[in-house]
């Protein structure tokens, strides 16, 4: 299994959110790789002054783990988006109403043109969350495919319970680009906990049938969903009426395939030779 959105955190902000704790979860699940993102600049201690080069430094004895940036929006796009690129992250994890950037202003648009050069994977939280609904209404995703044709976008929670329709119109809607849009599929299981974001296996059902199999990437959402939350999800996911490959597409064929990673399990096989 290699699973997305994996938020991590250093121990001086929250410590069952540290690389190690995570770890030791995918252990027991038997994850073999994940995508990390990278803090938001809100979450970091004083004594961390960069998220990026923070994870980067974390990220550097662990080749299983892919990284993924963060921006400030307080500060100019270009040197973040160059450095994150430097850094040798994949992509960059963006939460407008947490953030609080417009999802469609100008500072945005800049960072979108910059990652679509670069090559990098755009992870949205995409669900309501607290903000000025118009700044981060889904339908704004439509205009950024719209300018940024190249751009593969990961629409978190698919928009959740409100708004799921929606984002699959918007990946319906410019399949004529290519199949480089996702349906993420994270905290989309639990209707008392995550009511907002709930898709339920139902929702998730839609999402397959409407978009395909091959378009949609599960992730955990580590460290909101812990250990216990996390294997009820897989429970659900492993029991859904699918075939057998198509579950596997969810449980990381897809992030893989985007991500250009071997389906060969290479972590697994470096972790292999790496045990005397
Ligand atoms: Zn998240």
């Amino acid at each position: 299994m290699f699973v997305n959105h994996v938020h991590l955190l250093p121990a001086a902000t929250r410590d069952d959110a540290t690389p190690d704790a995570f770890l030791r979860m995918a252990d027991t699940l038997g994850i073999e790789g994940a995508v990390c993102f990278a803090p938001f600049t809100k979450q970091l201690p004083d004594s961390i002054a960069n998220q990026n080069q923070w994870l980067a430094n974390e990220l550097s004895s662990r080749p299983h783990l892919v990284g993924y940036g963060t921006l400030d929006p307080d500060k100019p796009p270009r040197d973040q988006v160059k450095e994150i690129t430097d850094l040798g992250f994949r992509g960059i994890k963006l939460h407008g109403p947490a953030q609080k950037f417009h999802l469609f202003g100008d500072w945005a648009r800049e960072v979108y043109a910059l990652m679509a050069e670069a090559g990098l994977v755009a992870d949205f939280h995409l669900g309501v969350h607290w903000h000025r609904l118009q700044e981060y209404n889904p339908l704004l995703c439509d205009e950024i495919a719209h300018e940024n044709p190249e751009l593969r976008m990961v629409f978190e929670h698919v928009g959740g319970w409100a708004w799921y329709r929606q984002v699959l119109a918007i990946v319906v809607n410019n399949s004529h680009y290519g199949n480089h849009l996702y349906g993420g599929i994270a905290s989309v299981l639990d209707a008392e906990n995550q009511k907002f974001w709930y898709l339920g296996p139902e929702g998730v059902a839609d999402c397959r049938w409407q978009i395909g199999a091959d378009r949609l990437i599960y992730g955990l959402d580590f460290p909101y969903n812990q250990q216990s939350q996390t294997e009820q999800e897989l429970r659900i996911i492993r029991n859904l009426d699918w075939p057998a490959e198509d579950i596997d597409l969810l449980l990381g064929g897809n992030l893989k395939n985007l991500l250009g990673l071997p389906q060969d399990h290479p972590a697994q096989q470096q972790n292999d030779r790496e045990t005397p």
